[in-house]
């Protein structure tokens, strides 16, 4: 490890902890995750359930970094964040240099502090978790954005210079806003079309608050409104605006509608009332949190309060269901997963949270039949082992022979991924060219689709995702729409000359 500062050790032995360097202190301070609320308190609310750091933790976990010659955290944050230099920065007290090298490449920092799996990005790969635990990185980077909120560091955004060209983006979730975000500081006319009627995408309807509350997400959006860009929301393109008519309204477009059709299970009994997607749960819990009326809430349709409720899936948006549902009052709630712990693909801090709340894991089980009159009031399941291995190192999964089981259930939710609509179909366009998944093909170097001028970022590229890759989409789409604007405009002007 290669550091600025004087070396840990001196010839006449290890330092007393005073006089240690300020970086580097890993060898004396343990690791301290931001505090959580405790079980009981939290189960009863939809608040997140970590609090931040105080300027003090946070200044003394920063210091315990490495300074890493090369820095894995940087490299395994799908930004680049230039995380090193922060941490130091917040060490030594320069919260607000710290935030201008974080804004630098992340548009929306306190969103990915606390929502990344960061113990498969950033922190997974800091080099001192060998032996010590690593930095906590995402709570730092939560800390030092917050602080610029609350301290005026965080400026509007103001163009030095207005373009004539317009954007048109459709979708508001994290890919579309971080290239909303980038267009307009270089003076673009951006509008953000979105079915919903309010901006976010999956960080406000989908991830519940005690993730991400939603007031987070909606200070953002108004810092975006603020900076010039117009928002038409509950508009359907494909449905009642056809996509023709965005084409010829803006120089270019930008697809960023994300993945929303669910996979689902088959079987007997598998249409049954009582067995609901899983996001049409957690957008109807959001909606009840943000105020709205939800008639499928209030008649029990979408809402656990005293019911056995089943999940199946083990991803976040399985985890994000059961916690929801403990939150909701259920009598009980139970995860049914095919694999086994270690090979759950959600989070495993997420994990470890719903245990901690209450919820019963059935591990190497899947459906095999609903039970139940018009209204399911069980489920059976097959147990499952683990078999070979395949070339991507996943081990197969088959049935035992004999091995099921019943459990009493009157809400079976379905947390089995998602995949992507016939966009071509709904849009209207066959030249919009799809991969073998049904996600868009694009250029991956320019982000540009089958059809010129139009391009495409985010979940509908890359299939269900993260947040931290669709902003890295976002911004990156944007860098090749204004350079393919820029020529635009240099050769209209050549032509114009002759
Ligand atoms: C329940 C759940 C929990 C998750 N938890 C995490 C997490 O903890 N951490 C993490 O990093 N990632 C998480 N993810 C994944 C993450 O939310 C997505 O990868 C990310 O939001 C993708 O961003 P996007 O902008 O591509 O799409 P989205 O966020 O899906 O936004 C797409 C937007 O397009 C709009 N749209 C779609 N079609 C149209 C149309 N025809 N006309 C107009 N508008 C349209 C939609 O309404 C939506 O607002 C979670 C996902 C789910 C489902
Ligand atoms: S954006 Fe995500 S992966 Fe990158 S440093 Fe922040 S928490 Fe880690």
């Amino acid at each position: 490890m290669a550091s600025s500062n004087e070396p840990v050790n001196s010839a006449a032995g290890a330092q007393a902890p005073s006089a240690l360097p300020k970086m580097q202190r890993f060898i004396v301070q343990p690791q301290q995750t931001p505090a959580k609320r405790a079980v009981n308190e939290r189960a009863a609310d939809f608040d997140e359930i970590y609090r931040g750091f105080d300027a003090k933790a946070a200044a003394t976990q920063a210091s315990r970094c490495g300074q890493c010659g090369i820095p894995f955290c940087q490299i395994h944050c799908p930004l680049g964040n230039n995380i090193p230099d922060w941490l130091k920065l917040s060490a030594e007290g320069r919260l607000e240099e710290a935030y201008e090298i974080s804004a630098a490449t992340n548009t929306f920092p306190e969103i990915c502090g606390r929502i990344c799996p960061q113990d498969r990005l950033c922190e997974g790969n800091c080099v001192i978790e060998k032996g010590f635990e690593s930095v906590t990185i995402g709570a730092i980077e939560r800390h030092i954005t917050e602080t610029a909120f609350a301290e005026g560091w965080v400026r509007p955004i103001r163009p030095k210079r207005e373009r004539a060209e317009s954007v048109g983006i459709i979708g508001a979730g994290p890919a579309g806003l971080a290239a909303a975000e980038a267009l307009r500081q270089l003076g673009y006319q951006v509008t953000v079309y979105d079915r919903h009627d309010r901006v976010g995408g999956l960080l406000i309807y989908g991830i519940p608050g005690f993730k991400l509350e939603k007031s987070v997400v909606e200070r953002r959006t108004a810092w975006l409104i603020d900076g010039g860009i117009k928002f038409q929301l509950s508009a359907d393109i494909g449905g009642a605006t056809p996509f023709a008519e965005l084409r010829a309204r803006h120089h270019a477009v930008l697809i960023a509608t994300g993945v929303y059709k669910p996979r689902d299970i088959g079987g007997p009994g598998s249409g049954l009332a009582g067995i609901v997607p899983a996001l049409d749960y957690l957008i109807a819990s959001n909606r009840k949190g943000l105020g709205d009326d939800v008639p499928e809430f209030e008649s029990g349709a979408l809402n656990a309060a005293g019911k056995h409720v089943v999940v199946v899936g083990g991803g976040d948006t399985a985890m994000d269901c059961v916690r929801t549902a403990v939150r909701q009052n259920a009598a009980s709630v139970t995860c049914l997963y095919r694999r086994d712990r270690a090979n759950m693909p959600g989070s495993l801090r997420e994990v470890t949270n719903a245990e901690d709340e209450g919820v019963e894991f059935r591990w190497l089980a899947a459906p095999e039949a609903f039970l139940g009159d018009r209204q399911v009031t069980a489920l059976r399941a097959q147990r499952m082992r683990l078999g070979l291995a395949d070339a991507s190192g996943r081990q197969a999964i088959e049935p035992i022979d004999g091995g099921s089981f019943t459990l009493d259930t009157d809400l079976v939710i379905k947390a089995l991924g998602f995949d992507p609509e016939d966009l071509p179909d709904a849009f209207g366009q066959p030249g919009l060219t799809v991969t073998r998944w049904g996600t868009l093909s694009i250029n991956p170097t320019s982000f540009e689709t089958a059809l010129p001028d139009v391009y495409a970022a985010g979940d509908i590229v890359r299939g269900a995702s993260l947040v931290v890759w669709a902003i890295k989409d976002g911004r990156d789409a944007a860098a090749s729409i204004h350079r393919r604007l820029q020529a635009q405009a240099v050769s209209s002007m050549a032509t114009a000359a002759e």
